[in-house]
């Protein structure tokens, strides 16, 4: 069984001249069932997170400015969503739903969240769109409780994890890769345990290339029990911000490879969406659904 996690609120409402897709959110919802892949049997609806889970991650002072939505002007610019106690408990039910995805991925094989991968939170500060670190809090937790040893963060998103690389320095629990735009935000990039930077309008063949050179070596070498999995679709030719030059099969293909080597270590994966800003949100729909196929395909 694969399990979704989903809630209404993941699409939060905006000033209408934000340029952040919400939309994408409840539309993949609606299309895995309408297009049969998934059935609403796969779904569960994440909680609001407890917050004592969020101190294993994050800054106690953070976390209470958040809460309160007295973060500073500054911060809250880099955010990017205007504060509120709607876009607290929306992030904290993002968290959930990558942390109790993680938990039944353990049992079943795969879970997907349709949102998340939340990787420029870093312990003390939230920026790019992302509040709370959804994978680290999953996989702090998961060590917390002693059902992991090991997780293995596969950021293929176009933006370099730098949050979750700042949070796990130095902690040989998790494993941090990173496959990014070296001109893309952010700008100062931090040190991830493997960073792999592309120029610009780099294309299929060697974006798949590196994909294919590394994730099975590093699954190989590091023996991960868990497998975080970010999914980009802002690695897209038709991204606002990604500045690569992938296609959409090139991207599922990227997928393909990621499941399969999972799937033939019988690794549990978490699969998170991460970012995606094409002009079309169609395109963003197709490779996103492309995600959950490949994971189907693999994985059940
Ligand atoms: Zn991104």
């Amino acid at each position: 069984m694969i399990h979704i996690a989903y809630h209404e609120s993941y699409r939060h409402e905006l000033p209408d001249n934000h340029k952040f897709p919400m939309k994408k959110y409840s539309e993949l919802a609606k299309r895995l069932v309408e297009q049969n892949i998934y059935t609403p049997s796969n779904f569960f609806v994440p909680n609001i997170m407890e917050e004592e889970i969020l101190y294993l991650t994050h800054d106690t002072e953070y976390i209470e400015r958040a809460k309160t939505l007295r973060l500073e002007k500054a911060e809250a610019r880099r955010l990017g969503f205007p504060q509120s106690n709607e876009l607290y408990e929306r992030e904290l039910r993002i968290a959930y739903g990558t942390l109790h995805g993680a938990e039944l991925a353990l049992q079943d094989g795969l879970s997907f969240n349709i949102a998340g991968g939340t990787h420029h939170a870093f312990t003390n500060k939230g920026e790019g769109f992302c509040m709370f670190n959804d994978i680290a809090v999953s996989a702090n937790y998961l060590i917390n409780k002693g059902l992991i040893r090991k997780a293995l963060v596969i950021d293929l998103d176009v933006h370099q994890g730098n949050g979750t690389a700042e949070i796990f320095t130095n902690n040989p629990s998790v494993f941090t890769f990173s496959v990014h735009g070296k001109n893309n935000y952010p700008v100062k990039k931090e040190i991830s345990d493997l960073d792999i930077e592309l120029d610009d309008l780099t294309g299929d063949e060697e974006y798949l290339n590196i994909v294919a050179e590394n994730v099975p070596k590093l699954i190989a070498v590091e023996k991960p029990d868990i497998v975080y999995y970010i999914a980009g679709a802002d690695i897209l030719e038709t991204d606002k911000f990604g500045r690569l030059s992938v296609s959409i099969a090139g991207a599922k293909r990227r997928d393909e490879i990621v499941f399969g080597e999972c799937k033939r270590h019988e690794l549990p994966v978490m699969c998170v969406m991460g970012g995606g800003y094409s002009k079309d949100l169609e395109v963003i729909l197709e490779t996103h659904l492309n995600t959950f196929k490949v994971g189907k395909e693999y994985y059940s």
